[in-house]
């Protein structure tokens, strides 16, 4: 279920290529969607590499071995060095619940947050990631369903590309254009949902077999 996820996410990039391309075009250099899909088509080929019943911790350390050592820009090497940190703390035999969730999101926040400098609001992938973690938290999960808090952090991550719109970029190329990227998605942040949605609708589905 691990690698149907994956490769669900992989496919969702791989879709998205000219739509990040074209959002990057706004305010960027028009890469991302490039970027992103050489990330995912070394993703895919890692993941064909491995054991069939390769866990989450080796999952996300193949994507994140894959995708640093095969994506430049700036977004790249950052997704790189957060899914291997994900991998790090995640066990081997953890459960997909919302406690491993906020573990990997706590710890793919924390690593980009070092490596980036960025926070909230400076219009990065963080907005959409910092959502998606606190929405895990488990003040936010108690009494819920998995599939309830699954549609709570998709709907957490899709607000936070909209808030993207609303704000200037701090971080990055986009930085330059300062007020002008204002009503422009972050690619970055959108790149983040598009995976992290399609993550959620074969975990969904996985809950209804
Ligand atoms: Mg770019």
């Amino acid at each position: 279920m691990v690698r149907d996820a994956t490769e669900a996410a992989i496919r969702a990039v791989l879709n998205e290529k000219d739509f990040l391309n074209e959002l990057d075009d706004k305010i960027g250099d028009g890469d991302h969607g490039l970027n992103m899909a050489r990330g995912a088509q070394a993703a895919h080929e890692a993941l064909a590499e491995l054991d069939e019943e390769a866990g989450l911790k080796e999952v996300l350390q193949a994507v994140g071995e894959a995708v640093t050592a095969n994506v430049g820009g700036s977004a790249g090497p950052l997704y790189g060095a957060a899914f291997s940190e994900a991998a790090r703390v995640v066990d081997e035999d953890c459960a997909l619940d919302a406690a491993t969730l906020e573990k990997i999101f706590t710890a793919m926040v924390a690593e980009i947050q070092k490596r980036g400098n960025a926070d909230r609001g400076d219009k990065t992938m963080l907005d959409v990631l910092i959502p998606i973690r606190d929405s895990f938290a488990a003040e936010n999960c108690a009494g819920k369903s998995f599939e309830d808090i699954l549609t709570q952090a998709r709907d957490a991550a899709r607000d936070g590309l909209e808030f993207t719109k609303t704000i200037a970029a701090r971080k990055g190329r986009a930085a330059s254009i300062g007020d002008k990227s204002i009503g422009c998605e972050d690619p970055g942040a959108a790149s983040s949902l598009i995976i992290f949605r399609a993550l959620c609708a074969v975990w969904k589905d996985s809950l209804r077999e």
